[in-house]
């Protein structure tokens, strides 16, 4: 069996969270079970920067975007320590190396995101025919690379080696889920027979996860209880309905964890190691967390934390119960390594002055003090409000350091209250801070502790076990592709004739879709693409304040500066127009401002764009 598993983020490419944790281990577990698996993520400028990323495969792959080519030039290397799993690497440096990061520059909003992982998509679908590899399964993860289902069955479907594949995706975190205008997914190439309801348009705008659970022959989630949690109103961010039709098709296997890299006997990044049989070195590892933290020497719980700072993660719980916790008893540490919203930054600053020399708070991404807090803690704290699988209590049960976990999604699946952790049921400070209790309780049972670390230590944490409920998922999905009948629904009025990218006029800005957003996106080597919305609160307040007769006679003004020349290209826009191809210099750096004109008074600035950088062209047209 061949699988072509598709990401956003593979570790150790690339990664901002789990989703790479899962892309890195996965092929490796289903290649020791026979299966041939290869991987493909974009080329991003980390990507570039990598000493092993040297084989070109293609040099000149077209690809229709946004009604044009765009080639792109694909690269091959392996998984590092598995030279049998081929990594693809999709290059194409205005959409992928204008930026450092990975998913654009508007948090929040994923910015041009919709722009670039829709040229992804259309970028794997040609990777069959430029590498030989035509894979019996397609395996998509999360809603950057979901448009691949549907383009397969439908834009696809006359090719007939490419089309007899199936396609599973995976849901990594239901809250991420694509969501666009279905204006920027037409001017991104997405043919209109897409663009209705039932297809990729999910109440009235763009939602490409929704499209690939309809189009897809088999769809996962990280956790079997999440799957469950998925199908209510509570968990389903909307899709519940959706989800619920699907169920059928819908398997919950929970994530292993790279037990190579994530072990206390050989992590380079701890000063001692230890194991399940002698736990030592987790007294040494404990030492140097207090040192490296600037905290003070304690026999009392050092309590330990790494998570992205966002509600997701239930932190706002954490901080009374710690709060409290240090108050009452001093000799309680706690090491916070996180990063994120700004309110939680705040909050977790604010308690390590309230009590210092006992609270550490790191607001940074750092993967070598992440070994080591999950190392020198003597318990986790994960009190997620919702949790697909969670990697982190799985890292702190490996490492000996029990977690303290809400009983929900993946946690609920992975921790055995009193056996290998503490767990709770309802977030809020009280069931916290019993379960918190009970830790410190334990704490001064040594004999107790030992047996819940080794206990967990002990557990199967593997990627062998899930990477064979994964084959079962692929092999149920090539079946339900033979018969088709689950597809019958969402293909019935597809034109017989092939379906081709249209451009579409210019579209208004829908409404129920407010965002204050101007971003450029390189486009190709002359031609920067703008786009900007102005339907956001600080737009709508901006145009309230000024007289009413003004209204109507604002003009807006967009302005390209060359920031080493200092060199400015204008437009004058209407408030509507949502788009702008500018003719640029290439190997040129611009950054963009919109201005609001109201007669008689000065021009107000309402939004800006960063600077983005027009890479020299790598593709003369052949
Ligand atoms: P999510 O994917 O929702 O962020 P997971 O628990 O599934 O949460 O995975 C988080 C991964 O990211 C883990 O490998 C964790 O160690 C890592 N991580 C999160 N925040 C940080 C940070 N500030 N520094 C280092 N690693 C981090």
């Amino acid at each position: 069996m061949k699988v072509l598993l598709a990401a956003s983020e593979v570790h150790p490419f690339a990664k901002t969270g789990g989703l790479a944790d899962v892309a890195g281990a996965l092929p490796r577990a289903l290649h020791a079970l026979g299966i041939e698996v290869a991987v493909c993520l974009p080329l991003y400028p980390k990507v570039r920067r990598r000493s092993d990323v040297r084989e070109v495969v293609a040099e000149h792959v077209s690809c229709p975007f946004a009604g044009e080519s765009r080639p792109f030039k694909l690269l091959r290397t392996t998984m590092p320590g598995s030279p049998e799993v081929p990594v693809y690497l999709i290059e194409n440096p205005w959409m992928f190396e204008a930026e450092e990061q990975l998913y654009g520059t508007e948090p929040g909003s994923y910015g041009d995101g919709h722009l670039r992982f829709l040229y992804f998509c259309r970028a794997l679908l040609k990777i069959p025919h430029a590498t030989g590899f035509f894979p019996d399964v397609w395996h998509l993860n999360d809603w950057q690379t979901a448009l691949v289902a549907p383009l397969l069955r439908a834009v696809h479907r006359n090719d007939a080696e490419v089309a007899a594949a199936a396609t599973v995706t995976t849901i990594h975190n239901l809250a991420y889920q694509g969501v666009f205008p279905s204006k920027d997914l037409a001017h991104a190439g997405v043919p209109s027979w897409f663009l209705q309801e039932g297809k990729l348009l999910e109440d009235g705008l763009g939602n490409l996860l929704a499209g690939a659970v309809r189009f897809s022959d088999a769809v996962t989630t990280v956790s079997r209880t999440y799957a469950r949690e998925i199908l209510t109103e509570e968990y389903g961010n909307g899709l519940e309905g959706l989800l619920s039709w699907r169920k059928d098709l819908l398997v919950g296997i929970v994530n292993g964890l790279d037990t190579e890299t994530w072990d206390p006997s050989t992590d380079p990044n701890l000063p001692a190691h230890y194991d399940a049989g002698d736990l030592a070195g987790k007294r040494d590892c404990r030492d140097a967390l207090l040192e490296e933290s600037d905290l003070q020497p304690t026999d009392g719980p050092v309590f330990g934390c790494v998570s992205r700072l966002v509600d997701q993660k239930g932190l706002d719980v954490v901080l009374p119960v710690m709060d409290a916790l240090l108050g009452r008893d001093p000799s309680v540490r706690l090491v916070v390594l996180g990063s994120g919203q700004p309110d939680l930054e705040d909050a977790f600053r604010d308690l390590e002055s309230r009590h210092p020399g006992r609270v550490h708070a790191r607001l940074t991404f750092d993967a070598p003090f992440s070994s080591l807090v999950e190392a020198g803690s003597d318990f986790f704290l994960m009190p997620s409000r919702f949790e697909p699988c969670g990697l982190n209590q799985l890292i702190s049960m490996r490492y000996g350091t029990p977690p303290i976990v809400r009983r929900v999604g993946g946690l609920r699946d992975t921790v055995t209250d009193g056996v290998t952790g503490f767990t709770f049921e309802e977030l809020n400070p009280g069931a916290l801070a019993e379960a918190v209790d009970r830790a410190c309780s334990l704490y001064r049972d040594a004999a107790g502790l030992d047996r819940m670390r080794e206990a967990g230590m002990e557990t199967d944490w593997s990627w062998a076990r899930s990477a064979r409920e994964y084959v079962q998922v692929y092999r149920d999905a090539i079946d339900r592709r033979a018969d088709g009948g689950h597809l019958d629904a969402v293909m019935q009025d597809l034109p017989p004739e092939p379906i081709e990218v249209e451009l579409p006029e210019l579209a208004d800005v829908p409404s129920g879709y407010p965002r204050d957003v101007l971003t450029l996106v390189p486009f190709s080597p002359d031609t920067l693409f703008c786009f900007w919305e102005l339907g956001g609160e600080a737009s709508a307040a901006r145009i309230a304040a000024l007289e009413p007769d003004a209204r109507p006679r604002i003009r807006y003004r967009l302005t390209l500066t060359e920031t080493r020349t200092g060199e400015a290209i204008h437009a004058e826009i209407d408030g509507t127009t949502q788009q702008w191809f500018a003719k640029v210099a290439p190997g040129g750096r611009y950054r963009g401002e919109l201005h609001i004109e109201a007669p008689g008074q000065p021009p107000q600035r309402a939004l800006d764009a960063p600077e983005v950088r027009l890479p020299a062209d790598v593709y003369p047209e052949v």
